[in-house]
């Protein structure tokens, strides 16, 4: 049985959620506090987590960040209460897989969770199945000063390396692999989200900006990617 663990200090999210989670057929753990959530990950080592923001002990970020740089990959799920934390959630590389925004319905709490065990089931096994090969598609792209390895997982423009988060990765990877066809918010939702992902087509628009910044890409008629008003993006 899969363990989920809820970091959540407001006692009705939490107690409404571990319900939950135990009639769906998961394991539901609780903790209260950051500190109390940290080593509960450590301890009971959790399939997946649910991560409130603003914790006492210690808060849903720096949590999340601690666990990535100890090398634990468990997904996580961001609790957000406000868009400034949906913003940051989503720009900042703390490592976060997905978030969903309070007050939120448990169906669509579930459909979330279900979305990101499988999408990291599915990355777990596609690495696995390219480290037994021991080759990877090893396909590239270069626009203009702009270079994409696809095998290296690297991006460079005018020779310098950019750090890309991996989902700005992926999109990028889809936008180059699309050239000079346009992109809906919806079609690269599914492309890099995932087809399960019931996302919100903002989380597109608020990659896009952080990408394009990264490539110096400031307005919308960018060098690279370019805004197709009313329908989504496009790879120059
Ligand atoms: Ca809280």
């Amino acid at each position: 049985m899969q363990k989920i663990l809820i970091i959540e200090d407001e006692p009705n999210i939490r107690e409404l959620v571990l319900y939950n989670l135990n009639q769906n057929g998961y394991k539901g753990l609780a903790a209260e506090d950051g500190l109390q959530g940290l080593s509960m990950v450590r301890e009971k080592k959790p399939d997946l987590i649910l991560l409130d923001i603003m914790l006492p002990g210690k808060n849903g970020y720096d949590i999340c960040k601690e666990l990535r740089a100890e090398g634990n990959k468990t997904p996580v799920i961001m609790l957000t209460a406000k868009n400034e934390e949906i913003d940051k959630v989503l720009g900042l590389e703390f490592g976060a897989d997905d978030y969903i925004s309070k007050p939120f319905g448990i169906r669509e709490l579930m459909a979330r969770i279900k979305a990101v065990l499988r999408r990291y089931e599915n990355g777990t096994e596609q690495e696995t199945a390219q480290n037994g090969t021991g080759k990877a598609g090893g396909a590239g792209f270069a626009i203009g000063e702009l270079v994409i390895n696809v095998e290296r997982h690297e991006v460079k423009l005018a020779d310098k390396t950019l750090e890309l988060t991996l989902k700005e990765f992926d999109l990028l990877r889809v936008l180059a692999e699309n050239r000079g066809r346009v992109m809906t918010r919806d079609q690269l939702l599914d492309k890099v989200w995932g087809f399960e992902y019931i996302g919100e087509t903002r989380t597109v628009d608020v990659h896009v900006r952080y990408l394009r910044k990264k490539l110096g890409d400031e307005d919308n008629e960018g060098k690279y990617i370019q805004t197709v008003r009313g329908i989504g993006y496009k790879m120059r």
